[in-house]
């Protein structure tokens, strides 16, 4: 048994992996300032011995004893990112420095939640971690592009400089039950127009490519990653399956049953045209591989979005 902190614990992803390492019979330490989480996450954890909240800027030093940390605090929609640049830049650099003075101290070792949007709008494709990516420094994007590129920057010199055990995971979209239903991804914003009735908005020609992976896969995904002592990475985790949002819009259409139609809207400034991961190296490192495929994993985050619509 562990203390395992995690940061960001009240969001979509981080709700899910302090309800695993509880299962685990870990001490877990969930730290948020509920910027983009929300307490309905954690709701059913509240009350558990094992489960700690704080309630915590991490722009703010943090002072507590643990064994590991998952760093996942940063607004991950773009409406999200886009509210306040400048906030986002400031918990990617300042918040990440903050967490890995903490994981120096304890020590504890720390994995650190990057993103495929370090490779921008990739011109390699599927995208391999030895690509350097291709992202517009000025753009939109790019508090949450960049911020997440100094991240990776500021592991791998603390790795190199004070011996802190990082492990870096690059994250593909993923979705799944406890998505933030405003929060403006295309996941939850198709489900919900389909089960109000509302036509879906594919923004531009929905030709647009992402690959969707099922939450409970990148958790499993990230604990083998934190748990194995031959590579700091980075490792893609995502689902190799390809969609067009045009797909994506068909297999809401279908897993819900619904009668809406399709519009398009403008596409976003700086939006990437294709995103798939290459997972050879998770693969190997890890033994791992998604086993939820999209409708399934879509059959879930709708059941989870009909409940909130009751
Ligand atoms: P989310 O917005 O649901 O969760 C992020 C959590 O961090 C929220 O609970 C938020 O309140 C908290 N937070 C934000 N800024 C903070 C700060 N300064 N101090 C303390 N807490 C703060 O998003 P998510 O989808 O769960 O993403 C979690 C992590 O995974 C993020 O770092 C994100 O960049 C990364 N990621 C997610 C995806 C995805 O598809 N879901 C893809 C790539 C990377
Ligand atoms: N998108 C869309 N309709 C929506 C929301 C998003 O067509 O209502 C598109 C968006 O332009 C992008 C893709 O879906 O091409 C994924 O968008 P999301 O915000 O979920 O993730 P990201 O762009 O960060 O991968």
């Amino acid at each position: 048994m562990a203390t395992i902190t995690v940061t960001g614990g009240a969001g979509f992803l981080g709700s899910h992996l302090c309800e695993r390492l509880l299962n685990e019979g870990h001490d877990v330490i969930c730290v948020d300032n509920f910027f983009s989480g929300r307490k309905a996450n954690i709701a059913h954890l509240i009350g558990n011995p094992a489960f700690e909240l704080i309630r915590h800027d991490i722009v703010q030093p943090l002072y507590l004893e643990c064994d590991r940390i998952y760093h996942l605090a940063c607004p991950a929609s773009p409406v999200a990112y886009q509210f306040n640049p400048i906030k986002t830049i400031k918990t990617s650099t300042v918040g990440m420095v903050n967490m890995l003075g903490l994981a120096k101290r304890c020590p504890a070792r720390l994995l650190h939640t990057s993103t495929s949007e370090v490779y921008g709008d990739p011109d390699v494709h599927p995208q391999t971690e030895d690509y350097w990516g291709n992202v517009n420094p000025l753009g939109p994007r790019s508090c949450y592009d960049e911020g997440k590129r100094v991240a990776e920057s500021l592991c791998m010199n603390y790795h190199l400089a004070h011996d802190v055990e990082v492990r870096i995971v690059r994250i593909f979209n993923t979705y799944g039950p406890r998505m933030a239903p405003d929060d403006g991804r295309v996941i939850s914003n198709f489900i919900l127009q389909a089960l109000r009735s509302e036509p879906l908005t594919i923004y531009g020609d929905g030709t647009q490519t992402r690959s969707f992976c099922f939450v409970s896969d990148l958790i499993e995904g990230f604990l083998r990653m934190m748990e194995q002592n031959d590579d700091v990475g980075p490792v893609n985790l995502g689902n190799p399956v390809e969609n067009t949002m045009l797909e994506l819009a068909q297999a809401v259409i279908e897993v819900t049953g619904s009668k809406s139609k399709l519009i398009h809207e403008p596409l976003p400034k700086d939006d990437p045209r294709r995103r798939c991961p290459d997972i050879s190296k998770a693969r190997r490192l890890l033994n791992w591989e998604p086993q939820v495929d999209l409708k399934t994993g879509l059959h879930q985050t709708v059941e989870y979005y009909r409940t909130t619509l009751e």
